[in-house]
């Protein structure tokens, strides 16, 4: 159904049971998706110590992998590591994070991911004070010359997809919305149009 869509990317969701508390999937399922995907697999991965994995992930057939600030205590060296082999490098921030954390490494990335939920679950509802730190970050981006797209992922739907646009977020991520619907292509198609 994903291949069939307007979907441009196939967002990956690594939990280790550890940085968030749920377990998710790891290389062997998504060398499986791999072998099927028509679109680039994007790698999010909510796991501690990502370096150790970084080229098992390249291996496995991910094409960016994003890794959360609040997981590494040597951010520059991991994003360094994810452009030498290759990928396009994100780093991603929960809610309570602030943007402000990312000035410096900004420059750097291909792609700043903004939780709008708690890392660890679907079908969570957006959180509201995510709006200011978009803007704030759109800002921060264009004050370091970083030419870093702005991902959201969590309680993405029809209801907020035209103002994150507004407020400057380049990509979504949307799960429950696509996978809870009768009709996912159609959903998928929809938030689609309100990107234009
Ligand atoms: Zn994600």
């Amino acid at each position: 159904m994903v291949n069939q869509s307007d979907a441009d990317w196939i967002h990956l969701d690594i939990m280790d049971g550890v940085f968030v508390p749920n377990i998710s999937f790891g290389f062997h399922i998504i060398s499986q998706i791999k072998a099927i995907a028509k679109k680039p697999l994007d790698a999010h991965l909510m796991i501690v110590n990502p370096d150790r994995y970084l080229e098992e992930f390249k291996h496995s057939g991910v094409d960016k992998l994003t890794v959360h600030y609040e997981a590494n205590i040597h951010l520059h060296r991991t994003v360094q590591h994810i452009k030498s082999l290759g990928l396009n490098a994100g780093v991603a921030i929960n809610p309570h994070t602030p943007v402000d954390v990312l000035k410096t490494i900004l420059p750097e990335l291909d792609m700043v991911l903004n939780m709008t939920v708690n890392p660890g679950f679907g079908a969570q509802a957006f959180i509201d004070f995510s709006f200011k730190k978009i803007k704030e970050l759109k800002k921060l981006i264009k004050e370091t010359g970083s030419k870093a797209m702005i991902q959201v992922d969590g309680g993405v739907d029809m209801t907020n997809i035209q103002s994150l646009v507004e407020a400057g977020v380049d990509v979504f991520v949307v799960g429950n919305t696509v996978f809870s619907s009768d009709n996912p292509l159609q959903v998928i198609r929809d938030l689609k149009l309100c990107c234009k």
